[in-house]
């Protein structure tokens, strides 16, 4: 099997949000920067998961132009800061984090 990554097709299928067909491939990565306030996203700095996470502050101003920053939650505890030169991404095809997945569970009826 060839290791040769074709970066310019990886982009592609993200780009069309085909991420079963990166994950054939062996390839794990996120989608675009997200808008999103909360639900299953990538976070810097967060280990090999997808948490999910809710915004709980967006109130204070980030050093050396990062502009505005924002401190998430995850369901499982995990917490992650995110600037505007840092953002949170949508998760493409990340595994979840199981831990999140359950408090999602016991929450929904
Ligand atoms: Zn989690």
């Amino acid at each position: 099997m060839s290791t040769e990554h074709d970066f310019s097709l990886y982009i592609q299928l993200i780009a069309e949000r085909r991420f079963e067909e990166l994950a054939v491939r062996g390839v794990t990565m996120s989608g675009g920067p997200t808008e999103a306030l909360k639900g299953w996203l990538r976070a810097p700095l967060t280990g090999m998961r997808a948490h999910y996470f809710k915004q709980v502050r967006a109130d204070m101003i980030g050093p050396d132009g990062h502009g505005r920053l924002r401190l998430w939650e995850a369901m499982c505890g995990v917490e992650a800061v995110t600037s505007d030169r840092v953002p949170m991404f949508e998760p493409g095809n990340w595994p979840q984090c199981q831990r999140c997945q359950q408090k999602l569970r016991r929450k929904r009826p």
